[in-house]
C-alpha cells in the first residue's frame, strides 16, 4: 500500500499514525538508515514549501530510533517531544546504547513546522475539526502547471480541475502529500481563520 493510502487511513489522528510508521519500521528492520542533511529543509514544508537550510550533515545507523533520537537533539527538542520517538518506546523499540561516532553539530534557531491542531475531543467533531481547524493545501494559480502529479497521488480524490485545479476540502485528509509531489511548488498548507484562534486559545505553537 502506497503512503498517501495509508494517510487516508490512519492520517487524521497523529498517534495512530506514528504507531503505524513504527509497526512498518519494526517489520521491515532497514539493515541501514541514512539520513541526508546536507541540505535539510525547515518551516512548513512539506515539499517546495518549507525552506531550504544547509545543515551539512549525514547520519547513518543502524538503528532509526537511536538516529531519531539524536538528530532530535542535534535540532534542539528534547527526543521525547518528537511523538514517534515516545511512540518507538512505548511500543518497546530498543534503541540500545547510543554512540556517535563523528561530529554532531548543535543546529541553533532551527524552525519546524507549525502544528495546527487535528482532532480532539468526541471522534463525532472530528470532521468538523478537520475541516474547520486543520491547515489545508492551496494553489497558488499563477505558479500551477496543471501537471496533474497532485490529483493522481491525492488518496482522497479530493483535487479536481478544469483551467485550475480545485479542493474539496470536506473530502480532503490533510495529509499534504498533494504538496510533497508537486514539482512547481505551487501549492501551500495554509491555516484557516478558525485555526489560527484555536491554536492561540489551546497555545499550540
Ligand atoms: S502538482 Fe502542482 S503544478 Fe501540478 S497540477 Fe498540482 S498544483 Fe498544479
Ligand atoms: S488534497 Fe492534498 S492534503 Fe487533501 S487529501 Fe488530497 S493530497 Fe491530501
Amino acid at each position: 500500500m502506497k503512503k498517501p493510502e495509508w494517510h487516508l487511513r490512519a492520517g487524521e489522528d497523529r498517534e495512530v499514525f506514528a504507531t503505524l510508521l513504527v509497526k512498518i519500521y519494526q517489520a521491515l528492520k532497514p539493515a541501514v538508515n541514512i539520513y541526508d542533511g546536507i541540505l535539510a529543509m525547515e518551516g512548513q514544508g512539506p515539499g517546495k514549501s518549507g525552506v531550504p537550510r544547509e545543515v551539512g550533515v549525514i547520519v547513518g545507523s543502524g538503528n532509526a530510533m537511536a538516529a531519531d533520537r539524536v538528530i532530535s537533539e542535534m535540532l534542539g527538542v528534547g527526543p521525547d517531544m518528537v511523538l514517534t520517538n515516545r511512540t518507538a518506546l512505548e511500543q518497546g523499540a530498543e534503541t540500545g546504547e547510543i554512540r556517535i561516532d563523528g561530529d554532531l553539530p548543535r543546529v541553533e534557531n532551527f524552525r519546524f513546522p507549525e502544528m495546527a491542531p487535528m482532532a480532539f475531543g468526541p471522534k463525532i467533531v472530528h470532521g468538523f475539526m478537520r475541516r474547520h481547524l486543520v491547515q489545508r493545501p492551496e494553489c497558488d494559480n499563477s505558479e500551477c502547471r496543471l501537471c496533474g502529479e497532485c490529483w493522481e497521488y491525492c488518496p482522497a480524490k479530493a483535487i479536481t480541475h478544469d483551467k485550475k485545479i480545485h479542493f474539496n476540502y470536506d473530502k480532503c485528509i490533510r495529509c499534504y502529500c498533494c504538496i510533497e509531489v508537486c514539482p512547481h511548488a505551487a501549492l501551500r498548507a495554509v491555516e484557516t481563520m478558525t485555526g489560527k484562534v484555536a491554536r492561540k486559545v489551546l497555545k499550540i505553537k
